[in-house]
């Protein structure tokens, strides 16, 4: 049976990626050898890293000025590392969830940490507006699609410091304006790559401004100045990082990712909207293109489970909402077909009807 695969991550990826991937493990471009064993900094290897960075930043039409980045310790790592780098005295966050809160954290060891605005109180169910972010931060942060929540900041806010987001779960999901941006970084395992590489999105003469030592390995600068090869890089998954930009390219670009979420999210909301027996979670305002999360109307609440074990034998997968939400999250991430929402909307469709 086909699976449709709504999983938040580790999550789908375009099939021609995982063919390519398997390929190359078995003979890397025809030298002979698997890619799991050649050398990072081979020819064949520096060439897979160039294109990478290549396309990434023809891709999100990065301007001159900013590095591209691929590193190890996922978007985690980079929780330490924005105020190892960036801050001096003062940062300001925007506390969206959990991933927000756990970035919020690692700044408070360092200087003074403002939390401009929450929406905690209400399961962050949606994105604040109309904080103030104070004007001598050294940045402020922000965490612009809510994995777990699915609330998403889907236009670039505009503020008077550097600008820094963790964009792990809708980079390539719609056009960004990159110049805004002092970072933008995430793990690659929602959009993108399989899990193990972090992508990071650095403008360069954002650093150099904190007077703290900063340990080598945690300093954006090393790995700036030695093009992400300071120490060997996750070669397998910026191969697949790389074939998965390729594929964004052939089918138009981050303009035709955005149409195609957009496609997809409004199928799945207006039928979240119309089924009598489910219900969104987000505010409608701030509802995510990457994560559709929804639960069972207080009448039908009983049959959640059923619903699930229906989908599942359906051949969905992936859907069991995050434990803080329940309910239901169907991520679309940009792999995931048209048809594998349309056949999540049969089922929701064909449960109505038999309850
Ligand atoms: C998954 C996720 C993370 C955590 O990423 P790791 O690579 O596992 O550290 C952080 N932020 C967001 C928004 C996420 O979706």
């Amino acid at each position: 049976m086909k699976k449709h695969n709504f999983s938040a991550g580790p999550s789908i990826l375009p099939s021609e990626v995982i063919e390519e991937t398997a390929k190359a493990v078995l003979d890397f471009n025809g030298i002979g050898l698997s890619i799991l064993e050649i050398s990072h900094r081979s020819k064949e290897f520096q060439a897979v890293m160039d294109e990478a960075e290549a396309l990434f930043k023809e891709l999100l039409n990065i301007p001159e000025g900013y590095s591209v980045l691929f590193l190890g310790g996922g978007a985690s790592l980079e929780f330490c590392m924005i105020p190892y780098n960036f801050m001096e005295k003062k940062a300001a966050y925007l506390n969206t969830g959990v991933w927000a809160k756990k970035a919020m954290k690692e700044a408070k060891a360092f200087g003074e940490t403002v939390e401009v605005a929450s929406s905690a109180d209400a399961n962050y169910t949606f994105i604040p507006k109309n904080y103030e972010i104070p004007a001598d931060a050294d940045y402020f942060h922000f965490t612009s699609n809510n994995t777990i929540y699915g609330t998403e900041i889907l236009e670039d806010p505009t503020c008077a410091v550097p600008m820094i987001a963790d964009m792990s779960s809708d980079i390539f999901s719609r056009p960004i304006d990159v110049s805004k941006y002092a970072c933008i970084y995430g793990g690659a395992q929602k959009n993108l790559a399989p899990s193990g590489v972090t992508f990071v999105v650095v403008k360069n003469d954002a650093l150099g401004k904190v007077s703290r030592y900063i340990p080598t390995m945690l300093n954006y600068q090393t790995h700036i100045n030695d093009g992400s090869m300071f120490n060997t890089p996750p070669v397998l998954p910026i191969y697949s990082a790389m074939l998965t930009m390729r594929w964004i390219k052939s089918l138009g670009g981050v303009p035709a990712m955005e149409k195609r979420a957009k496609e997809k999210a409004d199928m799945l909301y207006a039928e979240i909207d119309r089924n009598k027996m489910f219900m969104g979670t987000a505010a409608v305002e701030d509802r995510s293109r990457m994560n559709i999360c929804f639960v069972m109307t207080p009448e039908y609440k009983e049959f959640e489970a059923d619903f699930l074990k229906f989908a599942t034998e359906k051949g969905m997968v992936g859907l069991k909402g995050h434990r803080s939400v329940g309910g239901f999250r169907a991520s679309c991430y940009n792999a995931l077909a048209k048809e594998s929402v349309q056949a999540l909307i049969d089922c929701m469709q064909e449960f109505e009807k038999t309850h």
